[in-house]
């Protein structure tokens, strides 16, 4: 820990020495920068078909598909729009915009057309990739905006064909020249408060963060090359993106694509293809070990699994860890602004760092600056207690796109990032999440923007107010619940709400519960008092 004068500033730094990065390299250059020592090796392998594309073939796909981005009037600096499950194609996309200087925004699949069409708007996107399934969900827009559609499987009429982009001529790869803090990837994040925003991570972030992971002399913390890597966590995601499929590729590790999460799917495939390490989310955790199926498979070959994106529990953690006693059992730790990952569990490391206790979620990546800051004093606080965790480095985001002013509430005049989470660190320099300060509601790791429901709610003519907030669920993590006031005489229903609102949002966003009230609690300010409403459930009282 650092004094700096008489002002107390404690900051946490890993116990690992920093590594040199190498911020320069545009994020394509810098994942394939090791490709000549496995260029012939597996790099995707469809989980299902097993197709596989060696290093080479998913190297030169990327730089074609940049080509044919190109040939269909993707500029540098223009956004694209992916609409798709897990699949190879998601890879060869993303490189190849990377590839093309272009930025891709990434949209669960699942979205309503209400939702996906507010993410390419406010995006700006020229192009949208996406599969048959899901293709209707984008044709009003593609009319209306004039914006192309990619169908990587069997495209309908007014669609292009993927084939368009992967068997461009090599000849069309456009020279581009691409700067460290050019945005290439477009995740949407509601950060601590208010409306989902597009998160700009750039080149210089994303390769900081797959360095902070898997570079150094100290490689041993996660993803190998002799690793075989399951990616069943959806890309659309920038924790599967980045700490699976880009720390994948980096380190020439086999990935294993699953188009979708299901129990018995997923332990056959570790069985099957050897897989070793496994990235997963509490959800999938609590699944695998209420399934009882464990012991059927021979999941022997599991080095090291990695759970993050919502909090895991001591009891989770210590039942799956017995299940599967040669496997390594950590969390990371991440937010999509800070690039994504924070903390990582240092298990893996060498000694003396062995020993990780359940509930931890790591240790700070090396190269960048980790703080808790009580969330009244702002005064930086010392080990063993708990504030606002904040982080500075070269991975976390430029910023919101087009959204200077939250922007500026969240990457603070120093540089520092506000999570919006409360944490404390540890004697061992281990980092325990304890609470969320911001409104952000998780469910299986999925987020829900109170705000968005509570926009859909308010703008309903029977009610006059509404706020959103979390409750506990067991299987889901916490599901969103309303408090609602009717208009005067308005006789709406719990269901007439719950259906309006499940008309226009992705499953997860659903109201589970609603609680007529009088007033919603309010600050001077207007800001909902969130506390308050906690309370009340809290309490369980007849509301
Ligand atoms: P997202 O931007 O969707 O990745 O959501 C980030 C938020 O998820 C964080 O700010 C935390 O509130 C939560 N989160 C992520 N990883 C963990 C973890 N290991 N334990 C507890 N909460 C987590």
């Amino acid at each position: 820990d650092h004094h700096h004068g008489g002002d107390h500033h404690f900051i946490f730094r890993s116990k690992l020495p920093d590594i040199y990065i190498p911020t320069h390299l545009p994020l394509h250059t810098y994942c394939f920068q090791n490709l000549s020592h496995f260029k012939d090796r597996p790099c995707l392998i469809n989980a299902t078909t097993g197709d596989t594309f060696t290093y080479a073939a998913v190297e030169l796909t990327a730089r074609k598909v940049a080509a044919g981005l190109n040939n269909l009037g993707v500029r540098q600096g223009d956004v694209i729009l992916l609409l798709l499950q897990n699949c190879h194609q998601f890879v060869f996309a993303f490189l190849g915009a990377s590839y093309r200087g272009a930025i891709v925004t990434t949209a669960n699949p699942f979205y309503t057309p209400a939702e996906v069409a507010k993410q390419a708007t406010a995006s700006a996107a020229k192009l949208i990739i996406t599969q048959s399934s899901f293709v209707d969900k984008v044709k009003d827009l593609a009319r209306d905006k004039h914006i192309k559609v990619v169908c990587i499987d069997a495209p309908p009429q007014g669609c292009l064909d993927f084939s368009e982009l992967t068997e461009a001529d090599e000849g069309d790869i456009p020279a581009v020249k691409i700067c460290p803090d050019d945005v290439v990837a477009l995740p949407y994040s509601s950060g601590t408060t208010g409306l989902p925003k597009g998160v700009m991570l750039t080149h210089k972030g994303l390769v900081t963060s797959v360095a902070q992971q898997v570079d150094g002399e100290n490689p041993n913390l996660y993803i190998k090359r002799d690793d075989v890597v399951v990616c069943v966590l959806p890309l659309f995601h920038i924790y599967s993106l980045n700490s699976v499929l880009l720390c994948g590729l980096r380190v020439g590790a086999a990935i294993v694509i699953m188009h979708k999460f299901e129990v018995v799917g997923l332990l056959q495939v570790v069985e099957k293809h050897r897989v070793s390490v496994a990235p997963l989310v509490p959800p999938i955790v609590l699944a695998i070990v209420k399934s009882g199926e464990v012991t059927r498979y021979d999941l022997s070959s599991i080095r090291m699994v990695m759970s993050g994106a919502a909090p895991l529990g001591k009891d989770l953690h210590d039942a799956f860890r017995d299940m599967l006693p040669n496997a390594t059992f950590g969390q990371g730790y991440g937010m999509t602004e800070a690039g994504p990952v924070l903390s990582m569990c240092l298990a893996f490391a060498k000694e003396p760092f062995e020993v990780i206790s359940s509930g931890a979620c790591g240790t700070v990546v090396r190269n960048a600056e980790m703080k808790i800051v009580d969330p009244l004093t702002a005064a930086s606080l010392p080990r063993n207690h708990a504030g606002e965790i904040c982080i500075r480095g070269n991975q976390i985001m430029k910023g919101y796109l087009n959204d200077p002013k939250a922007t500026e509430d969240t990457i603070d005049k120093e540089g520092w990032l506000h999570t919006g989470d409360i944490g404390y660190i540890d004697d061992n320099d281990e980092l325990f999440i304890v609470d969320r300060l911001k409104e952000l509601i998780k469910y299986k790791g999925f987020q829900v923007a109170p705000a968005e429901l509570e926009a859909m709610l308010i703008s309903h003519p029977n009610l006059s107010d509404a706020a959103v907030i979390a409750m506990k669920d067991e299987a889901a993590g916490e599901v969103p619940v309303a408090f609602v006031v009717r208009s005067n005489a308005s006789k709406i229903s719990e269901d007439e709400i719950k259906l309006y609102i499940s008309k226009q949002v992705v499953f997860y966003k659903r109201i589970n519960k609603v609680f007529f009230v009088d007033s919603i609690p309010k600050a001077p300010s207007g800001k909902i008092l969130r506390k308050h409403l906690r309370a009340r459930l809290a309490s369980g009282l007849e509301i």
